[in-house]
């Protein structure tokens, strides 16, 4: 029988009342608790859990995900695949993550829940369930990490919570990759995993601000970002790359001391490379030494920028692997 094992870390999917709270719910369920609630799976899935932690999603950070895809890479059990349940604000960053940082080569999938256990069409239990049984197929192998919610299989690299609330939350850049239907894992369209991270030892964390782009911005927020102690900027410009002339210079500066990045407010597409020549297009930004984001989001530069600082390597080498990265999508 194949086998998967669990982390839960807290998030919707384990929230219910408490003693002191019946209206609002915090995370009362642990990862036993939630595999508990499938006894449907005894006779196909041999299921196990650990709870890693128990948190809203807003609690985690990089240091957390870095400690889980450690934990992952070393795990000594067989297991045919891994399944983490969280809350949902910060999937679309601990997916891609974890994306980067895991070398074993076993599904992992990642799902959370919309909707808390003490609501009306809860969607965790059902979450879960499409995600073990993911988890154990051979249609997962070779993805990577994947985000499942909504009977869909969404890419980790392209995953986005879009809406605050509806269980279709989850979209991706180019759609899902998958579903599960009538309890079969399906893949249609297939990612390659990355192969093999070239991160090393990972060094303390390094902040990456990320400021978005806004009409008649003149870059304020900017000026201080040394002083306050950032290592790297994302930039979520305006379009396909672009910012106001007034922060152009300021741009260029900054891009001499620490890496900046170019990736679009828009929130879909690919950064242009080769369309704009007026002050503040792509051409000018990429001709002042910014990087392209090229098809990632600002959220998912950010990680990826930010394990980049952390592995302590050179400036020019940082855009190298950034730019190989990004042409690897
Ligand atoms: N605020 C919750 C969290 O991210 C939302 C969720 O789990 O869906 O922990």
């Amino acid at each position: 029988m194949k086998h998967v094992h669990v982390f839960s870390l807290g998030g919707t999917i384990s929230m219910t009342h408490d003693d002191k709270n019946t209206n609002t719910v915090v995370s009362t369920l642990n990862g036993e608790d939630l595999i508990n609630g499938l006894p449907e799976l005894q006779e196909k899935v041999k299921v196990s859990a650990t709870s890693f932690m128990q948190v809203p999603s807003t609690q985690l950070t990089l240091d957390d995900i870095l400690l889980l895809a450690d934990r992952i890479n070393n795990l000594e059990m067989e297991t045919s695949g891994i399944v983490v349940t969280q809350g949902t604000d910060t999937i679309e960053e601990t997916s891609f993550a974890l994306d980067l940082l895991i070398h074993r080569h076993i599904p992992v999938v990642l799902t959370g829940a919309m909707r808390n256990p003490t609501l009306r069409g809860a969607d965790g239990s059902a979450n879960l369930l499409n995600s073990i049984l993911l988890a154990s197929s051979d249609e997962a192998r070779g993805l990577g990490t994947v985000v499942v919610l909504n009977d869909e299989i969404h890419a980790a690299r392209y995953v986005r919570k879009t809406h605050t609330q509806s269980l279709s939350a989850f979209q991706s850049n180019f759609g899902p990759i998958g579903w599960i239907a009538e309890g079969k894992p399906k893949v249609a369209l297939r990612v390659n995993a990355y192969a093999g991270c070239p991160f090393g030892k990972m060094g303390p964390d390094v902040p990456v601000a990320l400021l978005t782009v806004t009409m008649g911005d003149d870059g304020r927020l900017i000026r201080n970002i040394r002083e306050l102690g950032y290592g790297g900027v994302i930039i979520e410009a305006l379009g396909g790359g672009h910012v106001p002339t007034a922060m152009v210079n300021m741009l260029e500066e900054l891009a001499k001391d620490m890496p900046v990045v170019i990736a679009s407010r828009t929130g879909n597409g690919r950064i242009l490379e080769q369309t704009y020549g007026y002050s503040g297009s792509e051409t000018d930004l990429f001709g002042r030494g910014l990087l392209n984001a090229g098809w990632l989001d600002g959220r998912k530069s950010r990680i990826l920028l930010q394990l980049l600082l952390r592995s302590g390597i050179s400036y020019p080498e940082i855009k190298n692997l950034f730019h190989k990265f990004v042409n690897a999508l």
